[in-house]
């Protein structure tokens, strides 16, 4: 399952509110806060994949067992394509392992493959080496403060 597509569509900063890429990731938000899930939001996620279901079928011709999408083009397959995509983590990923960055600012979720369940966030390279940077930084100005470095709350209402 290569998800990298799915991933880089719904941590987009220009996410429309109450768009069904915004359902998406509210299903998935919802796992990294461990709240209940919406009712709005379990009752559209409902819609989004009941359709996709409608348009799948088994692809002729194959051996093995692969699925696609007839008589959905454009934005209608993509947004079907990744409401399975998300379903499938639902059911088949350890919903431990679905996690939220926690660099200062940063929402973008993603899914934790390490051995050990570690990865904290998005991208090592950028939010883990700020996230560093600001630990040591803060370590040498406030010695004696005991103050936490919290996570910024994000702009977006859940
Ligand atoms: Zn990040």
């Amino acid at each position: 399952m290569d998800l990298a597509e799915l991933f880089t569509a719904l941590n987009a900063e220009e996410l429309e509110p109450n768009s069904d890429l915004a359902v998406l990731r509210e299903v998935l938000e919802s796992l990294t806060s461990r709240k209940n899930f919406d009712t709005r939001i379990m009752k559209r996620f409902g819609e989004l994949t009941g359709k996709a279901h409608q348009h799948r079928r088994l692809k002729p011709s194959t051996a093995e067992v692969e699925f696609e999408l007839v008589g959905l083009t454009g934005s209608d397959r993509q947004i079907s394509e990744f409401a399975l995509q998300v379903e499938d983590i639902l059911v088949t990923v350890d919903l431990s392992r679905v996690k939220k960055c926690e660099g200062d600012g940063c929402e973008a979720l993603f899914i934790d493959e390490s051995k050990n369940k570690s990865r904290r966030w998005c991208d090592m390279a950028h939010c883990g080496a700020l996230r560093k940077s600001k630990v040591y930084y803060d370590r040498h100005r406030r010695v004696n403060s005991g103050d936490e470095v919290k996570p910024k709350l994000g702009a977006k209402k859940q």
